[in-house]
């Protein structure tokens, strides 16, 4: 199959993107499992894109519950080397309204026990992880979200907790004081192991809500989240209609080289069976 070099994982309420063209379900199997669902895999302006329900056709697989190396994974074996993600957040800032999207470009990770790597079992991988989303991604999708007229903010702090209940108001307050901008429960491991894919990775978040932090508001339901997700879902397939046609030139961020210095294990102790199971992000390095 040609190499498909443009992802899209879409979060709650999108789970289809209608704009692909010559649409084929591609099903794969990948060293840490199934992915949430076949990659739809079709052509957008011109180019070969691949879209991953993250959740699963219907929303079956909880945030904790998903696979992420799998999923990842999957756009690799693809030949993906740009991963949009489409992602329902709360706000925790007075100004990022409900209706607003956000681009962020910062991670706190308050999720427990999720596996976090591709690595382990014989191998060990420190990646940098100072800057957790592509900057060059980012700007693209910011330009991209501007375009469809929608308020859209550039940067901000994206903390994920473990959910899947909603946020306790001590909780919402804390991280506040924490300097998080968003909320969601999916952005780690997602982002770090798109990173150790050395795939480009930036998230469109469309803020569904206040949380349950804001006085004024009422607290977060999953009705009025849908409400608010079915307005926003217009909006981010919009942009991502604008932003595709545009990715076309060679990459020229850092994304494409994360493992460079990032293998700490002498190749000599890194077991064979590792090597190979790994073979897709090692070989490059190893051979
Ligand atoms: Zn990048």
């Amino acid at each position: 199959m040609e190499p498909v070099r443009i992802g899209i994982i879409g979060g709650s309420g999108v789970y289809q993107m209608e704009a692909l063209e010559n649409v084929k379900e591609v099903w794969l199997d990948t060293p840490f499992g199934v992915p949430s669902d076949a990659y739809i895999v079709g052509t957008l302006g011109g180019q070969r894109v691949a879209f991953l329900p993250r959740h699963g056709r219907g929303h079956r697989i909880m945030p904790g519950e998903l696979n992420s190396r799998a999923n990842i994974w999957g756009f690799k074996m693809l030949g993906v080397e740009r991963l949009i993600s489409i992602s329902a957040c709360g706000s925790l800032k007075e100004e990022y309204a409900p209706g607003h999207i956000v681009i962020p470009d910062q991670l706190f990770d308050r999720t427990r026990g999720r596996p976090l790597s591709f690595f382990g079992n014989g191998i060990v991988v420190h990646i940098s992880f100072a800057e957790p989303f592509c900057p060059e991604l980012s700007r693209a999708l910011y330009e991209a979200v501007q375009e469809t007229g929608a308020t859209v903010h550039l940067g901000g702090t994206f903390i994920t907790i473990e959910g899947p209940r909603f946020s306790t108001k001590a909780e919402s307050h804390i991280f506040r004081q924490w300097g998080a901008d968003i909320i969601g429960m999916t952005a780690v491991p997602e982002a770090q192991l798109a990173r150790e894919a050395e795939i480009c990775y930036a998230t469109m978040a469309h803020v569904t809500d206040y949380d349950v932090w804001h006085e004024t508001e009422k607290s977060v339901t999953v009705e009025m989240v849908v409400q608010q997700l079915l307005k926003n879902t217009e909006i981010t397939k919009q942009a991502i209609q604008r932003v595709i046609p545009k990715l076309t030139d060679p990459r020229t961020c850092q994304c494409g080289n994360a493992l460079q210095n990032a293998i700490i294990t002498d190749p000599k102790y890194i077991p064979p069976a590792v090597k190979t199971r790994l073979g897709l992000l090692l070989d490059k390095y190893l051979k």
